[in-house]
């Protein structure tokens, strides 16, 4: 099961939303359909800044009741999402996060495995870096359990769960990126 919770771009400005994995989930469901693999897409549907569906004050809205039931059956779960490039000679305002990451350093890398201690799998981790990382440039970074979505899979669901952000500006990868994610996905199951 995949989800993809900032799906839904903010009609003012047409930012506040994860433009590459919209445009990274495409070519991910054409290489599970290649690998044979059965995946369902989870896509929010509320712009982030009405409610942040990886947070935790989003439990009682539509898409976590659909998530729940879907999580029922799900043997492996992944929480995509993306990344803007920032320059490294950008300000901290333009670069850091809200939950306080930098852009600056995840922009050299195409893809980005957000690790959260005692949530997120680590063998599916593993098994991921050792499918992609000869070919992609990627980093691990600790991050926290604010990241809602994967603490419902993998804490209340038990579901071995992982948070991918893929570079924005990597779009020329992602094809070569998500064949080599479902190749890791179909190793793991
Ligand atoms: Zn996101």
């Amino acid at each position: 099961m995949i989800t993809v919770p900032h799906a839904k771009i903010n009609q003012t400005d047409g930012t506040g939303y994860d433009a590459g994995a919209i445009e990274f989930i495409g070519y991910l469901e054409s290489a599970l359909d290649d690998k044979n693999v059965k995946y369902i897409v989870h896509v929010g549907e509320s712009h982030r800044e009405l409610v942040d569906l990886n947070r935790k004050e989003a439990y009682s809205t539509e898409y976590h009741q659909e998530l729940r039931a879907l999580l029922k059956h799900a043997t492996l779960h992944i929480d995509l999402h993306s990344y803007p490039f920032v320059s490294e000679d950008a300000n901290d305002e333009e670069a850091i996060t809200t939950l306080g990451d930098d852009l600056r350093s995840w922009s050299v890398h195409d893809l980005v495995i957000l690790e959260i201690d005692e949530v997120s799998n680590r063998e599916l981790i593993n098994t991921i870096l050792d499918t992609m990382e000869t070919q992609f440039d990627m980093s691990v970074v600790d991050s926290t359990v604010d990241n809602y979505i994967t603490v419902v899979a993998s804490i209340l669901f038990k579901v071995p769960s992982i948070l991918i952000e893929v570079n924005d500006q990597s779009v020329e990868a992602y094809p070569l990126m998500a064949s080599a994610l479902a190749r890791a996905v179909a190793d793991f199951a």
